[in-house]
Order: structure tokens, then C-alpha cells, then sequence
């Protein structure tokens, strides 16, 4: 370091007291925790132009918040809320972007024959776990066959038409991934190099946390201070579903947010499910998947995904973990 001149130093203090020194390009980590989508969302970069900082965590901001005015169930202006109130009489047109997540579900819903199915929400919409609410037998036994993916139908040019009339659809299973998804490729396109977006249970890593992983806490499925695992990774997403985000108990059955499409009523068999992977849609839409499926067609499903991993947590507080990561 060179030493300064007795008489400059206190100029030099001075200067750096006096706020000039922000003007200057500095790198520094940027974060900024946010609610979206109903949940906590946070992000976390690093720049080497400070001066990006803010700008960047607005566009990330209005990116979640524009995915919830075309996806929330909530608004009656989205384009989700449109369909399930005319595409039951007529073909509704879309947007090209909301048409193509419609088509990553139903992909899905092909996948795992039906486990995951965004027409959950034909007996889904019925629940409600903040008011303890949940369908009658008889509500349940009418609703149920309107449950069913292939009553969607994608056609051309981005129309889409339900074939029963009550089929309603909700893409709470796989829009907060997408969502992280697309502010992860919006920070990549602005340079950035290393980043932390994360909604709810879905995480997004961009590169490493500066020569170190990122490290990723998977919640105790009971004991919500504490955490079963933390894994480090780069460059990857990661997302958990679980029993005990949104559920009530009723006669001891735990009512939760997650519907097995054949019954309507809440799977058992797990607590957790976390999947890996390098895409953040995906592995949202497949830790719904993989709990309605339980553990052992879980299993089964994840094995055959190149690049997909998964960890189970059973109701009997056991860890299960695909062969990827056994290894
Ligand atoms: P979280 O919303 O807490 O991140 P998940 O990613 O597991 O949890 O998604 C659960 C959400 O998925 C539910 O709140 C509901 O909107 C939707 N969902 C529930 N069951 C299904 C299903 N069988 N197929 C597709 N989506 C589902
Ligand atoms: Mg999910």
C-alpha cells in the first residue's frame, strides 16, 4: 500500500466519509427478500457494478409479478381465471407463453400418467386449509371425474378448451418454478454470473456463491426451525413439496395442499419430497409429482430422468435418496 502524505491523509478520510466513494463502480452481493405468488421470495446476486444492484431487483420483482397477473387463481384478469370461467363453452385463445406451460404440464401429466394433473383444481378449488375447509363426500364423489388432464385440450393456435363443463385448472404446482426460472435467465442476460433466486420451495442457483457452493437447507418436515440436510450446490434448482406448508388436521387426517387427482383427497405415504435438477419448472412440477406418487413409483419416475434427483422423507421419518445422490 502506498502510504499517504500526514497532510492528505485527513483529506483522504474526508473523502471517504464525505459519500463520494459510492459513485465509483463498486462489486458488492445484492439482496432483496419480497413477497410474490403469496410467498416469501428473496434474491441474492453478486455485481460488479453497484449501480446495477437496484435495477436488477426490480426487474426480477415485476418478472414474478407479471407471471402472477397472466397465472394467479386470485385475479379475475389472468389468464388462468379467463379460462376456467369460458373455456368450458368455447375455445379460449392465450397467450404463447402461458399456452407453453400448459403444454410443459400436460407433459408432465403424461409422464407420471396423471399424477401430476392441473385439473386438480376441479376438487382442489373446493378446499380451503386456512378455513379448515374441505369438500362433502357427495361434493367429492360429483367432482372427482372432472379431474382429468385430457379434458384440456391444446389446440391450434394457442386456443384451449376444457371438454366437461366444471373442470377448472390451477398451475400452483408449477408456476412459482417458472417464475424462478425466468428471473434466473433475466439476471444471466444482464451478466450476472452468480445468483440465488428462490419462491416458496423452489431454488435457483446461477454459477457458485464466488468460489464456494451455495448452500441449500431442506426443511424438517415437522420442526420448522430446524432443517434435515443442507446441500451444496452450483449452478442448479432445487425444489421441495411438502405436507406441511398449507393443511389442516381434521380427526386426525392431515388435509393438505397437495391432491392425489384419482382420489381429490391428500396423499400419505411422505412428508417431503426434494428433486434436483438443472431446471427450476421442472423440478417444481416433479416434487408435486413425486409426492402424489409416494416412494415407490416416485422412485421409479425420478430414475428414469437424466439429470433429476430426488430425496423422500416418509411419513415414518425415513431419507430416501434416488441413486444420483446415493452415490
Ligand atoms: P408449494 O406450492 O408449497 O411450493 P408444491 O410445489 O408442491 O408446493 O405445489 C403444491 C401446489 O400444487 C398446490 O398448492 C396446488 O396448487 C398444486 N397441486 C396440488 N396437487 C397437484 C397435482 N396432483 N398436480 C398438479 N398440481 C397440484
Ligand atoms: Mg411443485
Amino acid at each position: 500500500m502506498r502510504v499517504i502524505p500526514t497532510h492528505l491523509r485527513a483529506l483522504f478520510y474526508l473523502w471517504l466519509l464525505s459519500g463520494l466513494w459510492p459513485t465509483f463502480a463498486e462489486a458488492e452481493w445484492q439482496r432483496q427478500p419480497f413477497q410474490t405468488m403469496g410467498t416469501q421470495a428473496y434474491v441474492e446476486f453478486w455485481t460488479d457494478d453497484n449501480s446495477q444492484g437496484p435495477l436488477l431487483i426490480s426487474a426480477v420483482q415485476n418478472e414474478f409479478e407479471r407471471i402472477n397477473q397472466l397465472m394467479s387463481p386470485y385475479l379475475e384478469s389472468s389468464e388462468l381465471s379467463l379460462l376456467n370461467r369460458d373455456a368450458s363453452q368455447q375455445a379460449v385463445t392465450i397467450s404463447e407463453e402461458f399456452y407453453q406451460l400448459l403444454q410443459q404440464a400436460e407433459q408432465l401429466a403424461e409422464l407420471s400418467a396423471g399424477a401430476f394433473d392441473i385439473s386438480f383444481a376441479s376438487v382442489g378449488f373446493s378446499y380451503d386449509y386456512r378455513q379448515h375447509v374441505k369438500p362433502s363426500i357427495e361434493d367429492l364423489a360429483a367432482q372427482r371425474s372432472l379431474i382429468n388432464y385430457q379434458h384440456i385440450q391444446l389446440l391450434a393456435n394457442n386456443q384451449v378448451r376444457f371438454a366437461k363443463a366444471g373442470v377448472k385448472i390451477d398451475l400452483g404446482g408449477i408456476a412459482k418454478g417458472y417464475a424462478v426460472e425466468r428471473s434466473i435467465a433475466l439476471l444471466a442476460q444482464a451478466g450476472i454470473q452468480h445468483a440465488l433466486v428462490t419462491a416458496g420451495g423452489d431454488t435457483r442457483l446461477l454459477g457458485d456463491k464466488r468460489g464456494r457452493p451455495w448452500l441449500v437447507a431442506i426443511k424438517h418436515p415437522r420442526k420448522s426451525d430446524d432443517i434435515v440436510a443442507q446441500l451444496p450446490l452450483i449452478n442448479s434448482a432445487i425444489s421441495t413439496s411438502g405436507d406441511y406448508e398449507r393443511f389442516f388436521i381434521e380427526d386426525g387426517v392431515r388435509y393438505h395442499h397437495i391432491l392425489d387427482p384419482k382420489s381429490g383427497t391428500s396423499p400419505s405415504g411422505l412428508m417431503s419430497v426434494t428433486v434436483l435438477g438443472p431446471d427450476t419448472t421442472r423440478t417444481d412440477a416433479l416434487s408435486t409429482t413425486l409426492f402424489v406418487l409416494g416412494l415407490e413409483r416416485g422412485m421409479a419416475l425420478i430414475e428414469q430422468q437424466a439429470d433429476y434427483e430426488a430425496i423422500f422423507i416418509s411419513s415414518e421419518h425415513q431419507l430416501y435418496f434416488s441413486s444420483g445422490l446415493a452415490r
